[in-house]
């Protein structure tokens, strides 16, 4: 059976990039099309991504709290863990959320087209379903196809590697665990299954885990979590064979043990790669280059001057936020306004224990730009809310220029760090001085409060720190 469908722009992947651009588009008055291969809409983020780990950590935060509760006089017993229950609560926080776009899309009157979309020409693009193919005629299209896991070509094809997708599947606690590769989506795996009774073990072939973020955040994350993970950083897998008994696996570099190591599973994290060679862009004129990404200009214009693309498919950071936002501004392009992806900062957050967060310039990338930059470190050792909280591991670090002291980043590592962020984010759209956030009254007791105190810092109006 052979469809045909015409319209002013059709959207390739339904992933916050997608569904966030046919949405405004919509809204804009364009007729859309949106297509995607995936049973559900919501792409990575909603249905294997964002969404699901961020159910699963609520879980492991649960259980971390009530064992840390023992030293300030309330015990619980040992949990007791079903993972048939824990699954069906993180698989209906993903259903609620990708049912609410089915609701969106309908009410918007995006037609969504279920199958596998390819270019066949500059304006026309075929899409294969359940019912055969559709052919969609385009004015304008959206190519939103995000990313996959980067596989590593020497580990053994074997169910006991798994990739993220297969480590929120949670279809097993494995005994011993390793977690190859020290980025976030891998110290966030390894956070919930280490709370729910694996030995987690992370290596890293860099010096640092976490690499884009400033080492002090990462340090105090590693301090407290030496007990919970065996971090074996400057290390990397050479070989790994599977074995009935498990997966042996042999090191090199500086933490490598001397002889192959057994584990029960071992979840890859190594990074993502971007999609951008699965359908046939060239067809239409496209450029890809040799990895899958797909250049764009600051209006997200491919050099086909028709054809936009957003999200992980156009590169780093490959995060959601930038997707939607990215959305945004291709499909308000697209309906006849001057706009511009122009972001100062764009926030990262991993959602760890404690939570590392920065948003704007690193103290690392200003020295290799040769920025002259001065920071303050607000110590939560000095914060109430910290200490009555009895997490006072964490800091709250502010980056300024060094002659305007306009604020040009921030960093705070502590529990609630993602959450503390947005304020940062905000100071640096604004171009904030330092004046401007000491002078805003925080609330007190808050972790919030650190931002305001880390500028005051800066001022030099408290110099009496413990
Ligand atoms: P995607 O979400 O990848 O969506 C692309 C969609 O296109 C997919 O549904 C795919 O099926 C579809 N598609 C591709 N090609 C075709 C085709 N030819 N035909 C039809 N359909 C097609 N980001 C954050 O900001 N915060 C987080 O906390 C976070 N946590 C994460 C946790 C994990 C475990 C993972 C894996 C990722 C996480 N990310 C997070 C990253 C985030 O998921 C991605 O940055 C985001 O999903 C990118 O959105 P996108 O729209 O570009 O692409």
């Amino acid at each position: 059976m052979s469809n045909d469908i015409k319209t002013q722009v059709v959207v390739l992947g339904a992933g916050p990039g997608g569904y966030s651009a046919a949405y405004r588009a919509a809204d804009l008055g364009l007729d859309v099309v949106l297509v995607e291969k995936r049973a559900t809409l919501g792409g990575v983020c909603l249905n294997v991504g964002c969404i699901p780990s961020k159910a699963l950590l609520h879980v492991a935060k649960v259980i971390d709290d009530a064992k840390d509760m023992a030293s300030h006089g309330v015990t619980f017993g040992a949990p007791k863990i079903d993972l048939d229950k824990i699954r069906s609560w993180k698989d209906s926080v993903v259903a609620q959320l990708t049912n609410g776009l089915d609701g969106m899309s309908k009410m918007r009157k995006v037609k969504v087209v279920n199958g596998f979309g390819k270019f066949t020409g500059s304006n026309t693009l075929v899409v294969n379903g359940a019912d055969g193919d559709t052919t969609i005629t385009f004015d304008n299209a959206i190519i939103a196809a995000g990313s996959e896991p980067v596989n590593l070509p020497f580990i053994p094809e074997d169910d006991r590697v798994i990739d993220s997708t297969g480590a929120l599947e949670l279809k097993d606690i494995p005994g011993e665990m390793l977690v190859l590769g020290g980025g976030i989506i891998g110290l966030e795996m390894g956070t919930v299954y280490a709370a729910l009774g694996s030995k987690v073990s992370v290596v890293e072939f860099l010096d640092q885990l976490v690499p884009a973020a400033d080492k002090d955040l990462v340090q105090v994350y590693s301090k407290y979590n030496k007990d919970r993970f065996n971090i074996m950083l400057s290390t990397k897998v050479v070989a790994v064979e599977a074995k009935k008994d498990g997966l042996y696996v042999t090191f090199e570099g500086k933490k490598a043990p001397a002889e192959p190591v057994r584990y029960d599973k071992i979840l890859v994290a190594v990074g993502r790669k971007p999609n951008g060679n699965l359908m046939d862009a060239t067809k239409a004129g496209v450029t890809v280059d040799e990895r899958g990404f797909i250049n764009v200009d600051n209006q997200l214009r491919t050099n086909v001057n028709h054809i936009f693309a957003i999200g992980d498919v156009v590169g780093q950071p490959m995060l959601a936020h930038k997707a939607v936002h990215e959305a945004h501004v291709a499909a308000e392009v697209i309906s006849g306004q001057k706009h511009f992806f122009e972001p100062q900062a764009i926030p990262s957050i991993a959602y760890t224990d404690p939570e590392m967060a920065w948003v704007g310039i690193t103290e690392k990338e200003a020295k290799e730009q040769g920025l002259k930059v001065e920071s303050a470190k607000f110590p939560w050792a000095a914060s109430g809310r910290a200490i009555a909280s009895a997490r006072t591991e964490g800091f709250t670090k502010l980056i300024f220029d060094k002659e305007t002291h306009r604020i040009l980043g921030g960093a705070i590592v502590g529990i609630n760090a993602g959450e503390m962020l947005g304020e940062i984010g905000l100071a640096i759209e604004m171009g904030a001085d330092a004046e401007d956030i000491a002078l805003t009254i925080h609330a007190h007791p808050t972790l919030n409060e650190s931002i305001g105190l880390a500028a005051e810092m800066y001022e030099g109006s408290i110099t009496d720190l413990p």
